[in-house]
């Protein structure tokens, strides 16, 4: 992965979600869910098989302060689902939830998911585990397919009521 291109194209390029949810070319990324007002979908540069980013589909680029309490909640609520799918097709022995993202490039809100697998030793896991400094997994688009299959299917949709239901 060229680090120094992605970096460029962060900083320099238009909004890399809203570019999704329009269908922009090369803004493609396998979609995990899409309620209308949240989306999920595999990073394109994972550090752990099975990253994800779930975001609201509205720009609003202040995780705290553009987001209502119920608006926040229901973002978590399918953060969580997303993550409990994860784990069910993903080898997961910590599931990493962080929002990131930067005013200078990448503003729109979003979490990552970030499963880490069993086995991976201290100093390699938490952070070092999410930077793509310490290299990306290479996926073939039919590994990409499959691996987004698997997780939609294990995907239960919460209920803004605090059970779930079925898709
Ligand atoms: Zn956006």
């Amino acid at each position: 992965m060229d680090l120094a291109a992605y970096e460029r194209r962060v900083r320099s390029g238009g909004c890399f979600i809203c570019g999704l949810i329009r269908g922009d070319p090369g803004a493609e990324h396998e979609v995990l869910y899409d309620d209308g007002t949240h989306l999920a979908f595999l990073s394109r540069h994972p550090t752990l098989r099975g990253y994800a980013l779930v975001a609201p589909r509205r720009h609003v680029t202040d995780v705290v302060r553009d987001l209502g309490t119920a608006e926040y909640l229901a973002l978590q609520a399918v953060v969580h689902a997303v993550a409990l799918a994860i784990n069910d097709v993903v080898a997961t022995e910590r599931t990493y939830l962080l929002s990131l993202g930067s005013m200078q490039g990448n503003a729109h809100v979003h979490w990552h998911v970030a499963p880490l697998p069993p086995g991976v030793p201290y100093d390699r896991q938490q952070f070092h585990a999410v930077m793509a400094e310490h290299g990306v997994i290479p996926q073939t688009p039919g590994e990409i397919a499959t691996l987004g299959a698997a997780i939609r299917a294990a995907i239960v949709r919460p209920d803004p009521g605090g059970g779930v239901q079925a898709i």
